[in-house]
């Protein structure tokens, strides 16, 4: 079966949904899985739900608005009547009773609870909407598949358990299902860190060995950098998984980096598409890279630096990086490069739940730490040593770094 993934920008109005049937019926509706995102924004507003609750201030108004929103694309694309109207307020319902209810102090756990429903609505919105268009497939709940530990916000998949899930689907059906979320043990949701769905759509390619799997973008494939930030980029038209792996490690939002593993491991064909113009090739990724030496460019921004010294003057040696570390694991902190020297450590982090603050106190007293917030890194990947200059120019550097032909550089925004 073909795996196919819808984000969030294809699903985000009434236009949008009625796209994806165009696109379905340009790939041919069979056999396949389709993997769908909340739709547009609607997970940052639900983020703001949570934040709202926790600080007692009225998340039930933007509750309700994000229902309103959903119900207006739901109008879109069903008569009055259509029994979806009733299934949308079930699910909003369902996060309200949830919240009155709840004891859980645990953020974590009731961000999982609450945001999920984004997938929930949106899958069942264009499940229903194929199945009026006589698309016949069948609404699957994600979380009755995809099993994980009980890391809340950041799931780590059960391989097993969800294979066997996974095996007893039938695979010459059609089926609608959501990304982001499966379910631990005592089946409360669990999801799997933010633009997690293309991971989901993975999993599911990987579990149902699929001949192939899709992820539908709004721009026409993955490009020499993203046409939001760089002028002048081009498509790749083919690459490996190890370059695509690479791109998506140090950055390149248009695929999550764990989405590649699964897919590697089976060697299963991955596309990347314009959900504009589904006819025209993408991107392949798979094991022959034709685009091999093209120079590519990844911003990442809203980093955080630090500078790390010993205060006696002793080497930051391997009991010192181990006590760093463990405490970054502990603070789910992303370094994304570091770099040191004999006294002294530096590393460029990803600081997503906000915990800068508590390393740094912990760390203070053994080590001195210099702190750049909002810095930016910028690498470049196949760099070309003899025009590596222009790089810099108009940049204050903070720190650079060239291995393997990828040069990244730590810059004032
Ligand atoms: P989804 O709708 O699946 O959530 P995303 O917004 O996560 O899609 O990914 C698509 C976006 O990724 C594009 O709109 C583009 O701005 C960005 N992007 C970042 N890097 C690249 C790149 N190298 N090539 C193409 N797009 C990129
Ligand atoms: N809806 C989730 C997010 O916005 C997952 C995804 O879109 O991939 O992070
Ligand atoms: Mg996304």
């Amino acid at each position: 079966m073909k795996v196919f993934k819808f984000g969030g920008a294809s699903v985000k109005d009434a236009e949008s949904v009625k796209n994806v049937a165009l696109v379905l019926e340009s790939q041919g509706f069979e056999k396949c899985l389709l993997v769908v995102s909340a739709m547009g924004k609607t997970t940052n507003a639900l983020e703001k739900v949570v934040h709202f609750y926790f600080n007692k201030e009225n998340y039930q108004a933007e509750i309700q608005a994000i229902k309103s929103q959903h119900i207006h694309i739901a109008e879109g694309l069903f008569q009055a009547k259509h029994p979806v109207f009733s299934e949308i307020s079930l699910f909003f319902d369902d996060v309200e009773s949830f919240l009155r209810r709840n004891k859980s102090p645990n953020y974590n756990f009731v961000y999982d609870q609450v945001v999920s429903c984004g997938e929930m609505i949106s899958s069942k919105i264009l499940s229903e909407y194929l199945n009026f268009l006589q698309f016949d497939n069948q609404w699957l709940d994600a979380r009755d598949y995809i099993k994980t530990d009980n890391t809340y916000r950041e799931g780590t998949i059960d391989w097993e358990k969800t294979k066997n899930n996974i095996d007893t689907l039938d695979k010459n059906s059609c089926f609608v299902t959501q990304g982001f979320i499966g379910s631990e043990e005592n089946s409360f949701t669990v999801t799997l860190g933010r633009e997690g769905s293309d991971y989901s759509a993975a999993v599911f390619a990987y579990c149902t060995n699929a001949e192939s799997m899709t992820i539908w973008k709004d721009v026409p494939g993955v490009m020499t950098g993203d046409p939001r930030k760089f002028d002048q980029v081009q498509l790749l038209s083919n690459i490996s998984y190890e370059e695509a792996i690479e791109m998506a490690y140090y950055g390149a939002s248009v695929i999550h980096p764990k989405t590649l593993q699964p897919l590697k491991q089976k060697n299963i064909p991955f596309y990347v598409k314009s959900f504009v113009e589904p006819n025209k090739p993408g991107t392949k990724i798979g094991n022959s890279d034709l685009n091999q030496k093209e120079e590519s460019y990844i911003l990442k921004e809203n980093q955080v630096l630090f500078h790390i010294d010993t205060k006696d003057f002793s080497f930051i040696a391997e009991d010192h990086m181990s006590q760093i570390f463990s405490l970054l694991a502990e603070y789910k902190i992303k370094v994304s490069l570091m770099q040191n020297t004999a006294i002294s450590l530096a590393l460029c982090v990803e600081d997503k739940y906000h915990h800068i603050e508590d390393f740094i106190n912990k760390l203070k007293s053994n080590f001195n730490i210099e702190v750049n917030k909002n810095v930016s890194l910028f690498t470049v990947r196949n760099v070309k040593m003899n025009t590596i200059e222009q790089f810099y120019k108009g940049k204050t550097v903070l720190l650079e770094q060239i291995a393997r032909q990828t040069l990244q550089m730590i810059t004032l925004p």
